[in-house]
């Protein structure tokens, strides 16, 4: 199989003293809009979608700065697929970072309050969007299904013929990348340890949601643990300190990440790092999901300032 994304070795004081080695997964440059572990979800389910002739078009949720409403957008506007999005929030969000670029590429938004958001999952509410968007392929919210699954596992299948390494590490929201992740493992039959970390507060319900999305080959994977403790306040909040940490670690080994998954992860890692959770000679991937569109609307509300953080280019 092709090597869709490189794997660089990173250099930095802390990992000498530790004896580790660090090599990380560059799922970030795959492609450059559809970044990271979005590009690997959605390569099953859009190939779906062209290989059968009954779709009319792709069907999806996500909040007003998702990263998948982002990739599914310029994706489907690459394949010439109609996409819909379903979006948490209000209409005035729609000129944003992330949504004006859905829109211009093409996905018809639309705005729900909170409360029907919250049926995203449910048969009915499902059943009711498939009626008003006929043959159109719902996807659940961050691409995570069955399809997403497999497209994941190939990060495993390109990492045995990129290198050996007994840790994995990788920023968990919904858990599919983790499981997919997990899926691969066995594929490959390879049992490393994969470390999830997850970026939400109360997090522990995700642990039953990854078990169940993983193939019945995956089930008996005993080396995969989710991490709850490094949410640091929650989904999207960071402090000055988490930020400056983050880019010092870019500086030293010229990658870049954002604080919402890729510098999370990597904050969680700096602590376990110093904490001595890893063995002398221990051989660590880091999987770079992507997501730097997110530093556009972080940038866009003051939350994040462009002295120090780059906004994502505007590509067409
Ligand atoms: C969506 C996303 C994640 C989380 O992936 P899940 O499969 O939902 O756990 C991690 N990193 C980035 C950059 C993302 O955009």
């Amino acid at each position: 199989m092709a090597i869709l994304s490189t794997l660089q070795t990173l250099h930095h004081p802390l990992f000498n003293k530790h004896n580790v080695r660090v090599e990380i997964k560059r799922d970030d440059i795959i492609h450059p809009i559809i970044s990271g572990n979005k590009w690997r979800k959605l390569k099953y389910n859009l190939q779906h979608v062209q290989q059968k002739q009954e779709f009319n078009g792709v069907l999806s949720f996500g909040g007003c700065y998702s990263n998948h409403i982002h990739a599914l957008a310029f994706a489907c506007f690459e394949q010439n697929i109609p996409c819909v999005g379903i979006i948490r929030g209000e209409a005035a969000y729609a000129d944003n970072f992330t949504l004006s670029w859905a829109k211009h590429w093409g996905m018809t938004l639309y705005f729900v309050d909170r409360k029907t958001y919250r049926c995203r999952h449910d048969s009915d509410y499902l059943a009711e969007l498939q009626q008003q968007f006929p043959h159109y392929f719902i996807i659940p919210e961050g691409g995570s299904n069955k399809r997403a699954i497999t497209g994941v596992s190939e990060v495993i299948t390109e990492l045995t013929q990129q290198t050996e390494f007994d840790t994995l590490i990788t920023p968990v929201g919904s858990g599919g990348t983790l499981a997919g992740l997990i899926a691969g493992d066995a594929l490959n039959n390879i049992t490393h340890n994969i470390l999830g970390i997850a970026v939400l507060k109360n997090a522990g319900y995700l642990e039953n949601e990854i078990k169940s999305l993983l193939p019945i080959a995956a089930k008996t994977h005993s080396k995969w643990q989710l991490l709850t403790q490094f949410h640091r306040g929650g989904y999207a909040k960071f402090s000055p300190t988490d930020a400056s940490r983050i880019l010092e670690f870019s500086k030293i080994t010229e990658v870049n990440f954002e604080p919402v998954y890729s510098g999370k992860m990597i904050l969680a890692f700096l602590d376990l790092l110093e904490q001595g959770y890893f063995s002398s000679g221990e051989r660590i991937v880091l999987l770079h999901t992507g997501g730097m569109q997110g530093l556009g609307g972080m940038i866009e509300r003051g939350l994040l300032s462009t002295e120090d953080w780059s906004m994502p280019k505007r590509v067409d």
